[in-house]
């Protein structure tokens, strides 16, 4: 690996060496050495995202990698350095946070010129750790590591995961906080993106007045993955690319909160320190899936009272977010209508593709204003009648013409009958019959136009709607086995989620609703920040 760390050579780092915690100013980065651990052990790493680092997956054998990938190695050219940032967490400021338990080692550019930031998450307390170690558990290192992959393998914008190591030492957690805590295997994920910058690092220059500093930051984050919004490579840069730089953060959000919403995923901590620079999704912590539909669930034990997380006021929170980054940019691009006209630049974007995602996810090849009554019933039927999301709508392709205009009611329904958690009263039925109804008059107009078929129209459903997603259950099941020593089934699931669209038949078991079980079980349907 060829390391090239822009990032530390072009920003101010803290001038004190000390790692202890403490506010940091007028620097984005403090430098900090990872914990060494005696035995760190790896448990899973991903070839691809090895690939994007030139190394090949014949080094997860090597001794060397757990011991590099937990931080206990450092190769040359590595500068291990946590950044600073702040936030605003459940709609309030919150002042200086940083990386508290992430620890980046650099940046390394690949044989194609690509920068990849190196990120470990877990290897040791930072001056940013506040009260709290530093280090991470397994149960949330599963969860981050499996996730981000599967979110990538789903074409949704996401920090990607290299590596997965238990660290071999104790941690101490009150999972529920109840004044219970347990000691817990800890572990580190090496995270991998081109860059973790985000909101709060923005806000925490502008809250603090450093405006050379913010200025120097915007610089040079633009110049480091914005280039191609500049016209003068080594010019000045201006207002106009100031407010091209937040139109673009505010475009690449709106299409990564799309893609949530096309999946199911509720990321459950949206604080403006989890939101990343470059529209990633980041910070695997509480998330969860939708299974039964339902648009007030949040898997965020801290957020049950507020449900400010919930499913569907995830694109309000988002936009709620920008603002508080334009706020932040304000001394760049001081002019409320100019950050105005980019906050609607998310609304337009956000609108343009969720229209278009979710005709697709019914099989129109492409958003027709007549079939905004047809959807904008589709998620009161399907909360209602408790439909499991997933599923719903790969029954929902199986749908003939034939059938649709069928006036056979029993076997219409049958079709997708599995998706749902109740058996549907007669009143349900009839609501689904009639939506079914008009679906196929609607896509019968489509197939004469478009020339499409059953079987196009099945493949386009399939395309956008995944088959598998890691439901929450799946992942506590593999972080059961993983404490007990067997860490088959993240082998297993990585192995699944790798191609969620496709049919994959010796997977079969994973297409199937919640089990009743997991309905109330933590780690399943209700998880805590405790990680
Ligand atoms: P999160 O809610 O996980 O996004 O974390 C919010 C802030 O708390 C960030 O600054 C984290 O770095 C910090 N943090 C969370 N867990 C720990 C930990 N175990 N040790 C140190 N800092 C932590
Ligand atoms: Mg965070």
């Amino acid at each position: 690996m060829r390391f090239d760390n822009r990032f530390l050579r072009d920003l101010p780092e803290d001038s004190n060496s000390e790692n202890y915690p403490r506010q940091v100013f007028q620097s984005i980065s403090s430098r900090v050495k990872p914990k060494v651990f005696a035995n760190p052990e790896l448990i899973a790493a991903t070839e691809d995202v090895a690939a994007l680092l030139d190394l090949s997956s014949a080094e997860f054998q090597a001794p060397e990698f757990s011991r590099i990938f937990s931080g206990s190695h450092l190769l040359p050219g590595m500068e291990p350095h946590a950044t600073c940032y702040g936030g605003h967490q459940f709609g309030h400021w919150a002042g200086q946070l940083g990386d508290g338990r992430a620890i980046n080692l650099g940046e390394v550019k690949n044989n194609r010129n690509e920068y990849w930031t190196l990120q470990l998450k877990g290897a040791g307390p930072t001056p940013y750790s506040r009260t709290a170690d530093g280090f991470a558990v397994l149960r949330s290192s599963v969860r981050e590591f499996l996730c981000s992959e599967a979110m990538f393998c789903l074409g949704v914008p996401t920090t990607r995961a290299l590596s997965l190591v238990l660290t071999g030492e104790q941690v101490r957690r009150d999972m529920f906080y109840d004044g219970n805590p347990q000691m817990e295997p800890g572990a580190v994920v090496c995270r991998v993106a081109p860059s973790f910058t985000r909101f709060g690092h923005f806000e925490i220059l502008s809250a603090r007045q450093d405006i050379n500093l913010l200025k120097q930051f915007t610089d040079t984050t633009i110049r480091h993955h914005f280039v191609h919004l500049l016209t003068d490579i080594n010019g000045e840069i201006n207002q106009e690319i100031y407010l091209r730089f937040f139109i673009e953060v505010c475009k690449t959000t709106a299409v990564m909160i799309a893609h949530w919403m096309r999946v199911g995923f509720v990321h459950g901590v949206m604080n403006t320190d989890n939101m990343s620079i470059l529209g990633l999704t980041i910070d695997y912590g509480p998330y969860g899936w939708l299974e039964n539909v339902d648009p007030n669930w949040t898997p965020n034990t801290t957020d049950a009272q507020g449900k400010r997380y919930r499913f569907a006021n995830q694109p309000q929170v988002a936009l709620w977010n920008l603002a508080q980054l334009a706020n932040a940019l304000y001394p760049l691009i001081p002019d409320v209508d100019l950050l105005q006209s980019a906050l609607d630049e998310y609304r337009k974007t956000y609108t343009d593709l969720s229209k278009q995602y979710q005709s697709q996810k019914i099989g129109f090849t492409k958003h027709m204003n007549d079939r905004d009554e047809l959807l904008s019933r589709l998620p009161k039927l399907l909360q209602e009648s408790e439909a499991d999301m997933t599923i719903f709508y790969r029954l929902l392709a199986n749908y003939s013409m034939e059938e649709l205009s069928s006036e056979n009611n029993t076997e219409k329904i049958s079709t997708i009958a599995d998706a749902f958690y109740q058996p549907l009263n007669d009143q349900q039925k009839q609501e689904w019959l009639d939506w079914l109804t008009e679906y196929g008059q609607l896509l019968q107009a489509d197939y004469v136009i478009q020339g499409i078929d059953d079987k196009n129209r099945k493949k386009i459903m399939n395309a956008i709607n995944p088959k598998y997603v890691l439901r929450n259950y799946m992942a506590q099941v593999a972080i059961d086995q993983a404490t007990q020593g067997d860490c088959s089934e993240i082998h297993r699931l990585m192995e699944l989620l790798k191609k969620p669209y496709d049919e994959q038949p010796e997977f079969q078991q994973y297409f199937a609703k919640r089990p009743d079980w997991a309905k109330h079980k933590a780690g399943c349907s209700m998880l805590s920040c405790s990680s």
